[in-house]
């Protein structure tokens, strides 16, 4: 008996390796393309820091004519819950993210590297597995748990670290029949690498974010092959990362610590390594300390919260551009109707600590970003919406779709378009003062401003109504004639004219006009005052502001 007959009795199955490395062929690309993925465990929950990282992942290949897949690791069944798998890929699909190649529905999946679903490449991995031991590279541990725990404990009273390494991997060098009788015993064992590694020695690893970082080498047997005969993390990684030809891994940083072991992997293996890059989270700050985005605290830590606001994808994709590059503001600033697919991603310009998620930023960006829309555009992506979280407001804008594309068109087109839209969950409290269906049966608080004195308010909307008040009039002719008004009733006809002799007027044309503004929709900010009363029309006008003098 020897090593190949004991790899054979574990793995009599497996094919011999070469199957696979021929199976799987280089890829054929250009020179510095990037073949990249996204790496999920189907949780039911897509993170928003899963999003980030694909939308890296993704970009980087685009940029680069490379492959961007999408491999999910389900190799912890105990985690997986039911459509995991669908809510990753149609949130991908949702933000526009879309893998050029793995799963692309539960079950379903493109391209020639699969199966992308680790559940499925059990035989592979037990092939390397089988070809590790032959080597004598890997070998069966019979360690029960309670062994395991007994020797933790002696470790911790002799002060020494904690693991399976050194002199404690005592199956290690177990003498093979002993080994070959416990397995036909058929007691359970798991493998594990035997580590080359020494801890008192360094290697040197170069990330393509974190820049350079020197570890201990890893001296840990780690386990490759659970007892469910499902490999761990760590070596469906090595395995799945070389078969699948990926260049640059990208993930996240809580990973960038088991850079040493991975490495190791890839050489005991025989493989060529990928780059790594090491993707800082997004934090939140908590009584003056930073964390990380909590799936049980922050609603916003899950993809499905931008939906349920109605925050358009491609602002939120701005968003976390504008996390993963300091210069995409400027970049920004400079290509203002640019698309953001025109931004050039860079790596090494990505932080390397966490940055702050910032709600604020995010819903200002979505306010450009929907700004820039036309009228058709926010009306569709509104009633989308609409259809899926918000039955009245669809109904409020299908019945009156064309009303509604008019109330849209205000303030939009021009060089600086209205910016009081930031999400769709609250476009109905900006538009809603339009549809006298609403407005006309609300009781309204006229929170007034500078002129609060009732009757004066009184005086200044009869008077424009009986003399100043034309829908026909044009823009120029409509604002003289409330300079007009405010001159007849003691008001400067110019806010210039008020600040150098203030006390020859009772305020200004400005003073009048928010009076107006108030009187006709209850609120002090709203776009354009002329543009509403052409949307609104003559009866509606005459209907709000006479109630304001009753
Ligand atoms: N399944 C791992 C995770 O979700 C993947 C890490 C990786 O991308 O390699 O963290």
């Amino acid at each position: 008996m020897d090593y190949k007959d004991l790899a054979n009795i574990i793995f009599p199955e497996a094919k011999p390796i070469e199957y696979y490395e021929n199976k799987y062929e280089k890829r054929n690309l250009k020179e510095g393309a990037i073949v990249t993925r996204f790496a999920p465990s189907p949780t039911g929950f897509v993170h928003i820091g899963g999003l980030y990282q694909s939308l890296i992942a993704k970009t980087l290949a685009k940029q680069t004519e490379g492959v961007f897949f999408l491999r999910i690791e389900d190799t912890d069944q105990k985690r997986e819950v039911e459509n995991g798998v669908v809510d990753i890929v149609n949130s991908l699909k949702n933000f526009n993210i879309e893998p050029d190649e793995g799963m692309i529905g539960e079950n379903e999946e493109k391209g020639n590297y699969g199966p992308y679903k680790q559940s499925l490449r059990k035989e592979i991995y037990q092939a390397y597995a089988k070809d590790l031991i032959e080597k004598k590279l890997a070998y069966p541990c019979f360690e029960t748990a309670e062994e395991l725990d007994e020797m933790r404990k002696k470790q911790e009273s002799a002060k020494v670290r904690p693991g399976y390494y050194g002199v404690w991997a005592t199956w290690r060098e177990k003498p093979l029949d002993e080994v070959i009788e416990k397995i036909k015993n058929g007691d359970p064992y798991i493998i594990r690498i035997k580590s080359m590694g020494r801890e008192d020695r360094k290697i040197k690893h170069h990330d393509l974010i974190k820049g350079n970082v020197d570890f201990p080498e890893n001296d840990q047997d780690i386990v490759i092959i659970k007892s469910d005969g499902l490999p761990t993390y760590h070596f469906a990684h090595a395995i799945d990362d070389h078969l699948m030809r990926t260049t640059l891994v990208i993930r996240g940083d809580e990973w960038l610590s088991s850079v040493p072991l991975h490495l190791q992997l890839f050489q005991t293996l025989g493989f060529k390594a990928p780059k790594y890059a090491h993707i800082a989270p997004i934090m939140k700050e908590e009584n003056g300390a930073k964390r990380k985005l909590s799936k049980r605290k922050d609603p916003e830590a899950a993809v499905e919260f931008y939906h349920k606001e109605g925050i358009p994808d491609d602002a939120v994709k701005e968003y976390l551009l504008n996390i993963a590059n300091s210069n995409f503001e400027q970049w920004r600033k400079q290509n203002k109707d640019a698309k953001i697919e025109e931004f050039t991603l860079q790596l090494n310009k990505m932080g390397v600590s966490g940055a702050l998620f910032d709600m604020t930023k995010l819903l200002d960006i979505s306010k450009t970003v929907i700004s820039k829309y036309n009228k058709e555009e926010v009306y569709n992506e509104a009633i989308k919406w609409a259809e899926e979280y918000d039955k009245n407001l669809e109904q409020l804008l299908s019945k009156n779709k064309e009303y509604t594309l008019k109330v849209l068109g205000i303030e939009r087109g021009n060089v600086k378009p209205r910016k009081d839209i930031s999400k769709w969950s609250n476009l109905e409290e900006n538009i809603e003062y339009m549809y006298d269906e609403i407005y006309l049966n609300k009781e309204h608080n006229y929170e007034y401003q500078n002129i609060k004195d009732k009757e004066e308010i009184k005086k200044i909307i009869s008077l424009y109504l009986e003399k100043y008040f034309d829908i026909n009039d044009d823009k120029q002719v409509w604002f003289d004639k409330i300079k007009d008004l405010s001159e007849e009733l003691g008001y400067a006809r110019e806010v210039k004219e008020y600040k150098q002799e203030p006390e020859k007027y009772k305020g200004h044309v400005g003073d009048v006009s928010t009076v107006i503004r108030i009187s006709l929709t209850s609120r002090a900010n709203t776009p354009d005052m002329y543009e509403i009363m052409q949307v609104l029309g003559k009866e509606s006008v005459i209907k709000r502001l006479q109630k304001i003098i009753k």
